[in-house]
């Protein structure tokens, strides 16, 4: 199981070493076979990748650039991240696809190039409320895995999560129901199949959108479902690590 914590643009740097400082002494009560993530914002991944030795997590980045270096004011390159420690990298997030307007071409630029770096994806998927309102989810996550996983190298797609995060859900405190995550993951597991033939059913699946302690266990209980995408209840050491034992504890 993989719980992912994603901090958005939160954080000062003493902030985030204490949330570390506490996480790592606590990482005792995290069983073996749950993957912490933790994706801070870019300027404290180099300290936050040291960390990784002394605690249960891997460090992961919020987004990065395509190319490797260049004439790119404002961006971060895939090696860069690498040479901070980053293992995991946050792709196609609704905040980037709809606030900063990135399309599934541009994602699927990003996706591609990790072929060449020790990355591994965490494509996120996800339809908005009026497109669900409108009875058009399905048509959405196959558009959105099939253009964001165009020509992408399979040993890319092999490494890659994916999480469904519906639009509608991230950060308003109304999560989906587990059916529905369950249905969502089923038409992006045969989306995946699409590209190779037990890709589907082996890639890990993560739900997202107002994932708290009291709902976890609704959606990694699914056998569709191998954990969550966590924005504001990752926040706080305490409710970090408690949405991660209810979790475990649930199985
Ligand atoms: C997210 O940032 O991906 C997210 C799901 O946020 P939240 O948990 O706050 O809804």
């Amino acid at each position: 199981m993989i719980i992912a914590a994603n901090w958005k643009m939160h954080k000062t740097r003493e902030e985030t070493l204490e949330f570390l400082k506490e996480f790592v002494s606590r990482s005792g009560e995290i069983r073996e076979g749950i993957q912490a993530v933790i994706c801070p914002p870019f300027t404290f991944l180099y300290e936050a990748g040291e960390k990784q030795a002394e605690g249960n997590f891997r460090l992961g980045a919020q987004n990065m650039h395509w190319e490797k270096e260049g004439a790119f004011t404002g961006e971060v390159s895939p090696i860069m991240l690498e040479d901070a420690g980053v293992r995991y990298v946050v792709l196609g997030h609704s905040e980037r696809r709809h606030v900063m307007g990135e399309t599934d071409q541009v994602i699927n630029r990003k996706m591609k190039v990790l072929a060449d770096y020790n990355l591994a994806p965490i494509f996120c998927v996800g339809e908005t409320e009026q497109e669900r309102d409108e009875g058009r989810t399905g048509e959405v996550l196959k558009r959105q895995v099939r253009q964001g996983l165009q020509e992408v190298d399979l040993n890319v797609l092999q490494k890659m999560v994916i999480a469904y995060e519906p639009v509608w859900a991230i950060g308003t405190g109304r999560a989906a129901y587990p059916e529905d995550a369950r249905e969502a993951a089923e038409t992006i597991r045969r989306t995946l199949d699409e590209f190779d033939s037990d890709l589907g059913d082996k890639t890990n699946i993560l739900y997202g959108g107002s994932v708290k302690e009291g709902n976890i266990a609704g959606f990694t209980t699914l056998p569709q479902i191998q954990g969550a995408l966590v924005g504001g209840a990752s926040l706080k050491p305490d409710s970090f690590i408690g949405l991660i034992k209810a979790a475990q504890e649930a199985g």
